[in-house]
C-alpha cells in the first residue's frame, strides 16, 4: 500500500467534505487508525457527521490541537486516484466547490458498509428419521447442492417452514452464510455476436482496434437511426470486456430505456446494471457497492453514473450524444458527454460517442482532427428511411378549432385502414399553454414565475412547468368574475388528443408524457404496449422520440415543427433539426414504406429543408459557417452568470456590482446584465451575463477573478455560473 503519510502534516489527513468549500478539512488520524487518499471515512462537521473522502491536495494550516479527529474509515475499496482527478478537474472548470462534485460520488452512503451475508441452508450428508411427502419436496428442491434460504426452499418446494426447521433441527442442513447476490449475472461476450454489414464491420473493426490498443481517443459514430449504431459500439463494448475492463453506457432517458437492456441481454447473455434517480434506494446501493468491488462489469445510466467508483473502467459509450439531457442544470452544472470525454482522457481509455444527428460541437471535433468520425450511412437490411413531406399550414390550414391539417388527417385514415400505427408528435405538456377570459382579456399566469399556466384538463388544473404551482381551473374569471369565458389558447398533447378522438372515435389513441399517472414504470409499460401494437395512434411529447423502436409505426406526424424555432437560444435550429430528425426517425424501422409530415408555417427554413431533403450535411456546414462567425461554441466559449434574489432591485443591484467587477480582457468580453427571459422563477427575480470568450481563452480564471472582485453576496442573493450553457433563459 502507498504511504503518502510524509506529504501531510503527522496524523492528519485533508478530507473532502460534501459541502461547497473551496478546500478539503483538514482532520486528524486516531492512532491505530489506517487511511489513504481516496478512503471514504465519517468526520464531524459542525454538529453533524458526514462521509468524506481523504484527499492528496493540501488543505488551510490549522493548529494540530484544534483538529478534530476522523470518526471511521468505512470498510471500502478507496476512491481511486483517476476519480479525484476527475472531481478536480470538474471543479476546475466548472467552478463548482470540489466537495460538491466529491458528493456526487458520495450518494449511497449505505454502501459504504460491505453487503451483509445472509444465513442460508445446505443439504448435509444425513438423512431424515422418517420420509415424508414435504420432506422429500425438500430434498428433490435442495438436490442442486446449493445454499438456500429458509423461505426460499420453504416456498419452491411449497411446504412451511417448519418442515424446514424439523429437517435442520436433525442435521439434515447445516446453516451456512450466503454472500451477496450479483445485481447482474457477467455479461458474456461470446453469447450471441451478430453478423454485421461491411459498412458495420469497418466501423467494429476501427472500435475493436482503438480498445485493444488502449490509451484515449474519441470516436464519433454518425449513423442515421437504425443504420445499427447500438450493434456497432456494443463490439467495442465486447472488446473492453475481454481486456477486462468496466464499461460504462450513458443513455439520456435510461429510465425509459427498458428495450435498451433488453437489446443487451441479447447480445451478451445478461442485463447491465442500471443507475439512475428512478433506482429504489436498496439497488442504488447494491450497484454502488457492486461497481467499486468490481463484480458489475457493464453500467448503463444516466449522467450521473459517470460518478459511480469504477476501478476498472475501460470505456465509455455516450449514446445520443447530442442530446440536452446530458446537461445537468443543479448545483454542479456539467455536461455529462464533454465530462465523459474527460474522464476517457485521464483514465485514458476511449470514448465512444453515437448520434444520428451529432452535436455541432461533436462535428467541428471531428472534423477538425479531433475525434474520428465514422459514418454508417444506411438502414440497416431493408428498413428504409421515412418519405419526409412539409405540410404548408398557409395553404392547407386545420379546421377551425383544430390543429391538425386535412392532409395529416387523411394520411392517419390510411395508416389505420393498414392496420399501421401514427405517431403525433407535439413537445407541449397538457391541454394548452395559455388560458384568457374573452371579455376581459385576463391571462392566467403563475403568482411565482414569469411564466403562463398551462392547463391539465385531465387534471382539472392550471399549472406551472417551471415552479410547479397549481390551482383548479376556475369556471369564472378572477379579474371581471364572468362565468364561462374562459378560453384555453393553443394546444398541448392533451388536446391533440381530443381532436383525435373526434376523428378517429374508434381508434386506439394514447397520450404518452412525463404526466402520466403512474410515473416511469407505467410510461414502460405503456411503451411496450405500442411497440407490440396495442395502440393505434400515438400522441407524445419528446419522450416518444428517444430511442424506441415501434414496429408498426408508419406514419409520424409533427403537429408543430416551428415550436422550437422561435426563441432566441444560439442552438435553436441545431436542437429543432435533431429533434425533428430524431422523431421522424420512429417511422418505419421495419422496412414497411414510412411516411413523416411536417406542420409548419416556415417550409423554407434551413431546418425544414434539411429534414426533407435528407441533406443533412448542407445544414450543418451552414450551421458550423454561421457558428464560427458569430464566435459562439465550439469556435469560441460563453458561460452564463445568473444572480438572484427575493426582490428585483437586489437582482439587479448584484449584477451590476458584478458587471462593474469584470476586468478588462483583449480576448473576453461581457454582456449584460440583461433580465432573464424568465424574469421571475418560485419568486426569484433573475438577471442574466453572459460571458463570451475566444477559443483559447481562460474563462475560469477570468470569472473566478470576477467573482472575487465583485459585491460580497448578501442577504437572498445567489450567483450561478454556467460554463457552456444550454439554456439562455
Ligand atoms: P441505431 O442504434 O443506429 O438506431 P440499431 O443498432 O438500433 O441502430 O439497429 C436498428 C435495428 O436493426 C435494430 O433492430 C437492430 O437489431 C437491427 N440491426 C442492425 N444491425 C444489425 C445486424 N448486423 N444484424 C442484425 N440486426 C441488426
Ligand atoms: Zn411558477
Amino acid at each position: 500500500m502507498r504511504d503518502d503519510s510524509h506529504t501531510l502534516p503527522k496524523r492528519s489527513a485533508p478530507v473532502l467534505v460534501p459541502m461547497p468549500a473551496e478546500r478539503p478539512y483538514t482532520y486528524a488520524v486516531p492512532g491505530d487508525m489506517h487511511v489513504e487518499p481516496g478512503s471514504i471515512v465519517r468526520v464531524p462537521l459542525g454538529t453533524r457527521e458526514v462521509a468524506g473522502v481523504v484527499w492528496d491536495t493540501p488543505t488551510d494550516p490549522v493548529d494540530p490541537k484544534k483538529l478534530k479527529p476522523i470518526s471511521e474509515v468505512f470498510d471500502c475499496p478507496a476512491i481511486d486516484e483517476q476519480t479525484r482527478r476527475f472531481v478536480d478537474w470538474i471543479s476546475a472548470y466548472t467552478l463548482a466547490a470540489p466537495g460538491m462534485v466529491a458528493r456526487m460520488i458520495l450518494r449511497a452512503p449505505a454502501a459504504f458498509d460491505p453487503e451483509p451475508w445472509t444465513e442460508g441452508l445446505q443439504r448435509t450428508e444425513a438423512a431424515p428419521d422418517r420420509m415424508t411427502a414435504a420432506r422429500a419436496r425438500v430434498l428433490e428442491a435442495a438436490n442442486d447442492g446449493l445454499a438456500w434460504t429458509r423461505s426460499g426452499l420453504a416456498h419452491a418446494a411449497g411446504v412451511s417452514s417448519t418442515v424446514i426447521d424439523g429437517l435442520r433441527d436433525q442435521g439434515v442442513f447445516e446453516t451456512v452464510m450466503i454472500p451477496p447476490r450479483p445485481v447482474v449475472a457477467p455479461p458474456d461476450t461470446a453469447y450471441s455476436a451478430p453478423e454485421l454489414s461491411p459498412d458495420q464491420q469497418a466501423v467494429a473493426d476501427m472500435l475493436r482496434a482503438s480498445v485493444d490498443k488502449g490509451g484515449a481517443g474519441v470516436t464519433l459514430i454518425d449513423g442515421v437511426t437504425g443504420s445499427g449504431k447500438t450493434e456497432v459500439y456494443f463490439e467495442a463494448v465486447a472488446a473492453a470486456l475481454d481486456k477486462g475492463r468496466q464499461v460504462l453506457i450513458l443513455l439520456p432517458e435510461i429510465a425509459l430505456t427498458h428495450a435498451f437492456l433488453e437489446r443487451f441481454q441479447d447480445r451478451f447473455g445478461s442485463k447491465p446494471a442500471e443507475w439512475h434517480s428512478d433506482l429504489a434506494p436498496r439497488m442504488r446501493e447494491r450497484v454502488w457497492r457492486q461497481v467499486t468491488e468490481g463484480s458489475i462489469r457493464v453500467v448503463a445510466g444516466a449522467r450521473s453514473a459517470l460518478f459511480l467508483p469504477f476501478h476498472e473502467l475501460g470505456l465509455i459509450v455516450v449514446d445520443e450524444e447530442h442530446d440536452p439531457a446530458y446537461k445537468q442544470e443543479d448545483r454542479v452544472t456539467y455536461n455529462a458527454r464533454d465530462m465523459a470525454v474527460v474522464r476517457g482522457r485521464i483514465g485514458g481509455f476511449p470514448v465512444v460517442l453515437a448520434s444520428a444527428t451529432p452535436s455541432i460541437e461533436s462535428r467541428v471535433n471531428a472534423d477538425q482532427g479531433r475525434y474520428v468520425r465514422a459514418i454508417l450511412p444506411a438502414r440497416f437490411a431493408d428498413a428504409s428511411l421515412p418519405d419526409l413531406k412539409t405540410i404548408d399550414l398557409r395553404r392547407a390550414p386545420p379546421a377551425r378549432g383544430g390543429f391538425l391539417s386535412p392532409t395529416l388527417i387523411e394520411e392517419m385514415r390510411k395508416a389505420l385502414a393498414r392496420g399501421e400505427q401514427s405517431l403525433l408528435f407535439l413537445n407541449r405538456r397538457g391541454y394548452a399553454p395559455l388560458t384568457l377570459c374573452r371579455v376581459c382579456g385576463h391571462r392566467f399566469q403563475c403568482p411565482h414565475c414569469s411564466s403562463w399556466l398551462v392547463e391539465h384538463r385531465f387534471r382539472g388544473q392550471l399549472v406551472c412547468h417551471h415552479c410547479g404551482h397549481h390551482e383548479k381551473r376556475p369556471e369564472a374569471c378572477p379579474e371581471c368574475g364572468t362565468f364561462d369565458h374562459l378560453v384555453a389558447c393553443g394546444p398541448g398533447v392533451e388536446r391533440i388528443a381530443e381532436e383525435v378522438v373526434g376523428q378517429f372515435p374508434d381508434a386506439r389513441a394514447i397520450v404518452l408524457s412525463s404526466d402520466l399517472l403512474g410515473g416511469v414504470k407505467r410510461l414502460r409499460l405503456e411503451l411496450e404496449a405500442i411497440a407490440k401494437g396495442e395502440a393505434d395512434i400515438v400522441i407524445g411529447t419528446q419522450l416518444v422520440a428517444k430511442g424506441h423502436n415501434f414496429p408498426k409505426m408508419t406514419l409520424v406526424g409533427i403537429v408543430d415543427a416551428d415550436l422550437g424555432l422561435a426563441n432566441g437560444d444560439p442552438r435553436a435550429a441545431e436542437r429543432t433539426f435533431q429533434l425533428l430528425s430524431q422523431v421522424t426517425g420512429r417511422a418505419g424501422r421495419t422496412g414497411k414504406k414510412s411516411l413523416g409530415l411536417l406542420q409548419t408555417y416556415q417550409p423554407d427554413h434551413p431546418v425544414m429543408r434539411a429534414i426533407v431533403s435528407g441533406d443533412a450535411e448542407t445544414f450543418y456546414q451552414r450551421e458550423i459557417a454561421e457558428r464560427e462567425k458569430a464566435g459562439l461554441p465550439p469556435f469560441g466559449r460563453l458561460a452564463g452568470i445568473i444572480v438572484s434574489a427575493m426582490t428585483r432591485p437586489e437582482a439587479e443591484g448584484h449584477a451590476r456590482g458584478l458587471r462593474r467587477a469584470a476586468p478588462p480582457a483583449p480576448d473576453i468580453q461581457v454582456l449584460g446584465p440583461a433580465e432573464a427571459p424568465l424574469a421571475l422563477v418560485a419568486g426569484r427575480h433573475r438577471f442574466r451575463l453572459l460571458v463570451h470568450g475566444e477559443r483559447r481563452s481562460d474563462m475560469q480564471a477570468y470569472i473566478r477573478a470576477m467573482l472575487a472582485a465583485g459585491p460580497k453576496i448578501r442577504g437572498s442573493v445567489r450567483v450561478s455560473v454556467d460554463i457552456d450553457p444550454q439554456s439562455f433563459l
